[in-house]
């Protein structure tokens, strides 16, 4: 029981008078219920609940009680901040529902908004093309090499062995860089990276040139001023045209489909003897269908020229002809993409419209 004692300091008997308690609960509990915020409650706990709150006080007095005091008062003290504490743990509850039932409402997204989202960008399938040909050149270990695209025209012609009078010279077919004393033209053809490639890094070599090349076309739907060629070089001991055939058999499977070959047919060209041109199996029909439009059933689809590089060019590149020989191809890469692909107008290659791009998917 605890009285009135002598002893000790009113003002501290009065802490633990249970009316005094009784009281301070009432107070907290009060505080609790009329806090409207988190924050008020945070306020209304400091109050109540801290180190200088009534109980937190009759708390601190119980130690100066008699033993025969303490229990009691104890107990009766720790059931009213037991109180105390439930009651503000169960506003505190409440309070964090309502406001996250708030910030629910207040931020809430309606998906059926429009948006200002921006579309991807995309590779051009051009490009997509070209490093897809150049994959499968590094995967059989040739290096791939680069020219400028205004080249000297003793590069683009003369060393690939094309007469001072051959027609491709002619200013109809070919961009002459002013003034015409410069000797430099638009290149036409990447033949010339061939030439600068055994000058600079000697043989053996094997290498892949990608680019662009230019000739004076007007554009339609299947001619473009500007497009892409890929060119294959491979100069070696004893290299044939069974080497030849081998690497234009193994670039066909990998871009067109295992089992899709190639053929040749005995042409003509200035810097490869013999020189063929070059078809590609059908990889729609595989020449099974006389009605396809892709190969329009003849079962081949042009695809290129190629040959034995021819001897001056060897020559003109300082490699012996008796000790080295070579073969090259060279083949267009948009020409391909629109047979590959189906695009039937050169002319959207060209306008870097991303809705076209984006046909092509992202392939890495
Ligand atoms: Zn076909």
């Amino acid at each position: 029981m605890s009285g009135p004692n002598t002893n000790f300091d009113p003002v501290e008997v009065a802490a633990l008078d249970p009316a005094a308690i009784d009281e301070a609960v009432a107070q907290a509990l009060a505080a609790a219920a009329a806090a409207t915020s988190l924050e008020e409650l945070k306020a209304a706990r400091t109050t109540h609940q801290g180190d200088r709150a009534a109980l937190a006080l009759a708390n601190r007095e119980i130690g100066a009680l008699p033993p025969s005091a303490k229990a009691e008062a104890g107990k009766r003290v720790g059931q009213a901040r037991g109180r105390v504490a439930q009651a503000y743990a169960a506003r505190q509850a409440e309070l964090e529902a309502e406001r996250d039932e708030r910030i629910l409402v207040e931020e809430a997204i309606d998906v059926t908004l429009p948006t200002g989202r921006r579309p991807l960008g995309r590779r051009h399938p051009t490009e997509l093309m070209s490093q897809r040909i150049a994959d499968v050149f590094v995967g059989m270990g040739w290096e791939i090499a680069e020219g400028p695209e205004v080249e000297a025209e003793w590069f683009n012609f003369d060393a690939l062995n094309f007469d001072a009078d051959h027609p491709a010279r002619q200013m109809q077919d070919t961009f002459y860089v002013d003034p015409p004393e410069t000797g430099l033209v638009l290149r036409t053809h990447t033949s010339p990276v061939q030439a600068r490639a055994l000058l600079e890094r000697g043989v053996p070599l094997y290498i892949a040139c990608l680019g662009r090349v230019f000739r004076t076309d007007e554009l339609d739907a299947t001619h473009m001023p500007a497009f892409h060629q890929v060119e294959g070089l491979a100069v070696d001991k004893g290299i044939t045209m069974a080497n030849l055939r081998g690497t234009l058999d193994r670039l066909a499977a990998e871009l067109f489909g295992e089992g899709i070959t190639t053929r040749l047919r005995p042409s003509y060209f200035p810097f490869t003897e013999p020189s063929a041109e070059m078809d590609l199996r059908c990889f729609v029909c595989r020449g099974e269908d006389p009605a396809c439009r892709t190969c329009k059933g003849t079962g081949w689809i042009e695809w290129g020229g190629c040959g034995m590089v021819n001897q001056n060019v060897l020559r003109a590149c300082g490699v012996d002809p008796e000790i080295y020989s070579g073969f090259a191809f060279g083949m267009g890469i948009d020409r391909a993409l629109m047979f590959r692909t189906g695009v039937s107008d050169m002319r959207d290659m060209i306008e870097g419209d991303v809705r076209f791009n984006a046909q092509f998917g992202m392939e890495i």
